[in-house]
């Protein structure tokens, strides 16, 4: 079973994922039908508040229905989604997590344990009321939504990138950085990787709309041998990078693309035993994208 590691109890853990909490499921990782390797990662749904709401052209609720279908058509499913930022369509009103949580219901009854980040349209008070099963006790830095999924083969570990006095950019900052190292050095053989709504932005640039921090979070990580890979959304762009030896994964967007060519979609990851695949499931079934399986191989 995905058990947070650090900053929480058992107990806790139980009670924040949501056993018993109605639609957050925690199930074993080694039940029937489950990979315990096989993570399923979705970014920027940008779930409306209203189901029929467009946007560049695209229904965001239809599109998470569909990757929703996907993933419990799974005959193995995946041992956790993790949702990696822009949950919501604008702003985070209670109503787009209220539609939110009834759109994942499926994964909820189909045991899947679910994850999530924040960005910059998240509104960290209404996911945290709307998501009730998140109690504060989730909380080792105060202010952020942070939490470490144990799989067999590596730790992910979720960050919060959302700092609403940056607008559209982002920021891990000083007290999460430091919480980072404290729990990265905690086990410092097993592969880790990182989630974080924001892209890394490695060059000063006063227009980035990035991770404006980049070069505290990198001090923090490059170093440290057990960080294999940083994961992110934000930029609606599918692209899988590296630097210093840590791949740079920046995930589709599910809700849609800012360019009509950009593949949208969810990502199917497995984790082996020194890398992992990941797999495009797009929406749109020809596009190039699709299906093509990426290997990457730890530092
Ligand atoms: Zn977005």
């Amino acid at each position: 079973m995905p058990q947070a590691v650090f900053g929480v109890t058992r107990r806790q853990f139980l009670r924040v994922v949501g056993a018993g909490a109605g639609w957050l499921a925690v199930r074993p990782a080694f039940a029937r039908g489950v990979d315990p390797h096989r993570v399923a990662l979705l970014s920027d749904t940008h779930i409306p508040d209203t189901p029929g709401t467009q946007d560049h052209g695209c229904s965001m609720v239809e599109r998470l229905r569909t990757a929703v279908k996907e993933i419990t058509g799974l005959a193995d499913k995946p041992t956790a989604a993790i949702f990696d930022g822009d949950l919501a369509w604008k702003v985070g009103t209670r109503l787009e997590y209220a539609t939110l949580a009834k759109e994942i219901e499926p994964l909820v009854r189909a045991g899947v344990p679910l994850h999530f980040g924040l960005g910059n349209h998240d509104t960290r008070d209404a996911f945290l009321a709307g998501f009730q099963a998140h109690a504060p006790e989730m909380r080792p830095v105060d202010g952020k939504h942070i939490l470490i999924v144990d799989t067999p083969r590596a730790d992910l570990f979720i960050l919060d990138s959302l700092e609403p006095s940056l607008g559209a950019a982002g920021k891990c900052g000083k007290a999460q950085t430091d919480w980072l190292a404290l729990a990265l050095d905690l086990n410092e053989k097993k592969p880790a990787v990182l989630f974080v709504h924001h892209n890394p932005v490695f060059a000063a640039d006063p227009k980035s709309n990035g991770l404006a921090d980049t070069t505290e979070l990198w001090k923090t990580i490059q170093d440290r041998k057990r960080v294999k890979a940083l994961v992110f959304g934000h930029t609606h762009t599918w692209k899988v990078d590296r630097k210093d030896g840590i791949h740079l994964i920046n995930l589709p967007a599910v809700g849609y693309p800012f360019k009509a060519s950009e593949v949208t979609g969810w990502v199917d990851a497995f984790l082996g035993e020194s890398g992992m695949k990941l797999a495009v499931q797009a929406f749109d079934r020809k596009h190039p994208a699709h299906g093509k399986v990426t290997e990457l191989t730890w530092r």
